[in-house]
């Protein structure tokens, strides 16, 4: 077997691949043959890939509609039927009820908007494209105040797509070198809810004006709904004091939302567009599962947090699926010596913290995976 430097040779400017102390499982890969192969070779890695697609597609088959989409739409609808609570919790005098009530906002809305928001993206909530476009834009631009254009083109077509190849799905969205670690890490992450919709309105540029118009529309409606409901339910008397509510809900779980974006690809090994590897190696080697977590699994979901590998190598999985097929990816990788990586979220928060230069200002070394390109 060879050793973790022999299979990652690094072409840049010899600083390490990144592995920044994950676990790294039977980190192998199979041997090269003078410059990557032949047909040989390329039919037996298309074959790793087809042959997990088969398990996987198995298992699928032999689910329910409640796994493959239930349980997520009920999770989904369960956290709309906690606003109404919510809002009128907040009416209350009593400072614990006015607690609860944020605390349910809060939560709720982490779950409207990152696990609603990521699946309506992918067309994991329906099977019907129709309604699957219905969601998307109901989700991220009315939940999410961001663009649906935007949002789908940089997850799906970028992220997804050409997940850790350097300057296409490299994460560096992510970056803000100008700021220092702990604003960084602790404290810009406040500013998410008011920065997205502006954000959005910069992507605009260059849409037609019927995606314009809808855009700012639908993200109005999602605003100015929730401030409507504070003011009117609620009984906010200022517009001072509803502003600052939404914003303490919207922002609750942001902190750690950045950091999941940030810990599950960045300093992992990355890849040069030119000379990119099989998808299978990409994902495995460029993604990482971090534990299960009961507050991060609801309101995130599975395939953001302990599924981010099996989310990226089959991205139409709701939440509950990716969690089902699981055992039968990890087992899978494991058995033919592909990395499964996985590590703890306060290890990759203690290597973010002590590494940041490193990991988020620098430009990330380019990993070549000898003997599978
Ligand atoms: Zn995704």
């Amino acid at each position: 077997m060879q050793s973790v430097q022999e299979e990652c040779r690094e072409c840049c400017d010899g600083r390490g691949g990144g592995d920044g102390g994950i676990k790294v499982r039977n980190r192998a890969v199979p041997e090269m043959k003078n410059g990557g192969g032949g047909r040989e070779e390329d039919v037996g890695k298309e074959s790793l890939m087809m042959e997990l697609t088969r398990l996987v597609q198995k298992v699928i088959k032999e689910s329910s509609w409640w796994e493959r989409r239930g349980v997520d739409c009920s999770i989904l609808t369960a956290s709309f039927l906690c606003l109404p609570p919510a809002f009128l919790l907040l009416g209350s005098s009593q400072l614990l009820w006015f607690m609860l009530g944020m605390l349910l906002m809060g939560l709720a809305h982490a779950v409207i908007n990152v696990k609603g928001t990521h699946l309506a993206s992918h067309g994991a909530l329906t099977e019907s494209q129709t309604w699957g476009r219905f969601w998307a834009i109901f989700f991220i631009e009315i939940c999410g105040s961001f663009s649906a254009e935007a949002g789908m083109h940089g997850h799906i077509k970028m992220h997804h797509a050409h997940t850790n190849v350097i300057g296409l799905g490299d994460s560096t969205i992510w970056k803000v070198p100008f700021l220092s670690r702990i604003v960084y890490l602790f404290i810009a992450p406040l500013s998410v809810p008011v920065i997205t919709p502006l954000v959005a309105l910069a992507h605009l540029k260059g849409h037609s004006l019927g995606v314009v118009v809808r855009t700012v529309l639908m993200i109005a409606l999602g605003l100015y709904s929730q401030y409507w409901l504070l003011i009117n339910i609620s009984g906010f008397r200022s517009v001072h004091g509803a502003l600052f509510c939404m914003l303490v809900c919207r922002a609750m779980l942001s902190v750690p939302y950045i950091h999941v974006n940030i810990f599950q690809h960045i300093g992992l090994p990355m890849f040069s567009p030119t000379r990119r590897p099989k998808r299978i190696y990409q994902m495995t080697h460029g993604v990482l599962n971090l534990p299960r977590n009961p507050l991060l699994d609801w309101t995130f979901g599975h395939s953001l947090i302990s599924c981010h590998v099996e989310h990226h190598l089959f991205p139409f999985l709701s939440d509950n699926m990716c969690l089902k097929v699981k055992p039968v990816v990890s087992k899978y990788l494991t058995e033919k010596k592909l990395p499964y990586q996985e590590d703890t979220y306060l290890s990759r928060l203690h290597l973010f913290f002590s590494k940041y230069q490193e990991l988020m200002v620098f430009t990330p070394p380019i990993t070549e995976l000898v003997g599978v390109q």
